[in-house]
């Protein structure tokens, strides 16, 4: 908040737009008005019915007559690195489409992990997405000099970071149930000799990045990444307990994504093996959660941590379909993320609509579909909690953070409005952005994005695509010898006569 002896603080007011404050009131004042000062909002409410904060008039007005004021969207789960991977990798299920990434992701430089980083911004500031996890991945392991670059991108694009940087020490290959005998005897033993990440560095590179840019009411911060508990040793989650214990940060992790890993999880849930080693709290979030159990869910409960459903990419990788309703009947809180780049423009419009729909094709009782506004209103609340600002973001309200953005319903293809939750989950698509304010920063405005020069990063991100190729190239060869092996395990786990079902099979 503003200290009352310092010259007037920025102040932004935004009038005469319909304000969905999202509140727990779901309170809409239309025409409203909102005040911003600083990095917060001071004031919200009917229009010219609110008490400006100060004497002093605004610095800055921006007129929303006809327009929709809304919390800026939250995208609770991508990965920054794969906005330089897309029309890559398609028609390929996760445990392969992973050979992929992890061949074709290596060798990047801090400054194709910046240009990566600016390139989802750009895409995410302008459909209307304030603030987003960065499951951030940097192989063949994340260093600080990488971590330095993609906290550098969004300190410049504007947008609201948490990172998590990702980690594991196991070698991929032992953590799906795969029948090694099957593989080449030149491909295990380049296996057996690959070094195993040491986890202890890993976390001198937390420790120094806490100290550069993770202070608690930072923009961009830091959370623990680990990949998946899968693919961690015991202990690493241990180290990871005691970091998390000494540090209070938040945990983000990728949990029980496909079938795959149900079969690792057989015989001691992963959910509840965290939550005994201490790591859960209300600022973990578990991205994924389809092949949960009954147990996994009582845990995730127990621990008090957030949902992340990430419904595009688990059907383009065909994962599953996450139980959400099961979940929002089980307390559970939900965000929503778009996961990987490769899987589609990282649009929270697109994302909400998705989730939205897709939890009616499991659902029979309708009464308990989501209606528009309690997806909208799910995502926000989840995507605050996973962020650690529950309260702050996601609404706006008098003291919350001021992330808000201004939309213009009047496309061609939308009208006439109806319902504006309806036309905000099945009409918009983010063109309508127009204005997008991040900690109380105009970031774009008038549709214009201030903090970057998107020409001169999307050719840069091409030139750094077009040097990747060959990369590429060298990927598949080591994907093809890895193959078969791969191929037989998914379609072998996939035939297992399993209770849990998370995938629709016609008879
Ligand atoms: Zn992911």
């Amino acid at each position: 908040m503003s200290d009352e002896t310092a010259p007037p603080a920025n102040t932004v007011l935004i009038r005469g737009g319909r304000v969905l404050t999202c509140d727990s009131d779901h309170t809409v004042f239309d025409p409203g008005e909102v005040w911003i000062e600083g990095r917060r909002v001071a004031a919200v409410g009917r229009q010219g019915a609110v008490k400006p904060p100060g004497a002093a008039g605004p610095a800055r007005t921006i007129e929303a007559a006809g327009r929709i004021v809304m919390p800026g969207l939250i995208n609770g789960h991508c990965h920054s690195y794969t906005a330089l991977l897309k029309g890559t990798i398609d028609g390929v299920p996760l445990d392969i489409y992973m050979l992929y990434v992890m061949a074709a992701g290596t060798g990047r430089t801090p400054r194709d992990v910046a240009v990566s980083a600016l390139v989802d911004s750009i895409a995410m500031i302008r459909t209307g997405t304030t603030s987003i996890i960065d499951h951030f991945s940097h192989r063949p392991a994340v260093t600080g000099e990488a971590l330095d670059a993609v906290a550098g991108a969004f300190f410049e694009s504007g947008l609201r970071a948490a990172i998590a940087p990702m980690f594991a020490d196991l070698p991929y290959l032992d953590t799906v149930p795969l029948d090694k005998g099957s593989l080449p005897k030149d491909v295990l033993d380049a296996h057996a000799r690959r070094p195993s990440p040491d986890p202890r560095l890993y976390f001198e590179m937390m420790e120094r990045a806490l100290d550069r840019f993770s202070p608690p009411d930072g923009r961009v911060k830091l959370l623990l990444g680990v990949d998946g508990p899968q693919r961690c040793s015991p202990e690493l989650l241990e180290m990871t307990g005691d970091f998390q214990r000494r540090h209070r940060l938040g945990l983000h992790t990728h949990m029980l994504e496909t079938k795959t890993q149900a079969v690792m999880a057989e015989g001691g849930g992963f959910v509840r093996r965290l939550l005994d080693l201490g790591i859960l709290d209300d600022k973990s979030s578990l991205v994924h959660f389809i092949w949960c159990t009954e147990d996994d869910i009582a845990a995730a409960r127990e621990g008090g941590v957030t949902i992340i459903h990430s419904p595009r990419s688990n059907l383009r990788s065909s994962a599953g379909v996450c139980p959400l309703l099961k979940l929002r009947r089980a307390g559970l809180p939900i965000g929503l993320g778009t996961d990987g780049s490769n899987s589609g423009v990282p649009n929270m419009f697109d994302l909400t609509r998705l989730a939205g729909l897709l939890a009616r094709a499991t659902e029979p009782e309708f009464e308990d579909w989501l209606s528009a506004r309690d997806v909208f209103e799910m995502a926000l609340g989840g995507g605050a909690r996973a962020m650690g600002l529950p309260g702050e973001l996601g609404v706006i309200t008098a003291g919350a953070l001021a992330d808000v953005i201004v939309l213009n319903p009047r496309s061609r293809l939308s009208r006439p409005m109806g319902d504006v939750w309806s036309h905000l989950a099945y009409y918009e698509n983010g063109s309508g952005v127009e204005t997008v304010i991040i900690d109380g920063e105009v970031v774009l405005e008038d549709g214009r994005l201030l903090t970057l020069d998107e020409d001169a990063i999307l050719a840069e991100a091409d030139e750094i695509v077009a040097r990747h190729g060959a990369l590429r190239q060298g990927a598949e060869d080591e994907v093809a010898r890895l193959y078969p092996a791969f191929h037989d395990m998914v379609v072998s786990t996939l035939d297992r006569k399993d209770r849990l079902q998370r995938l629709i099979r016609f008879e």
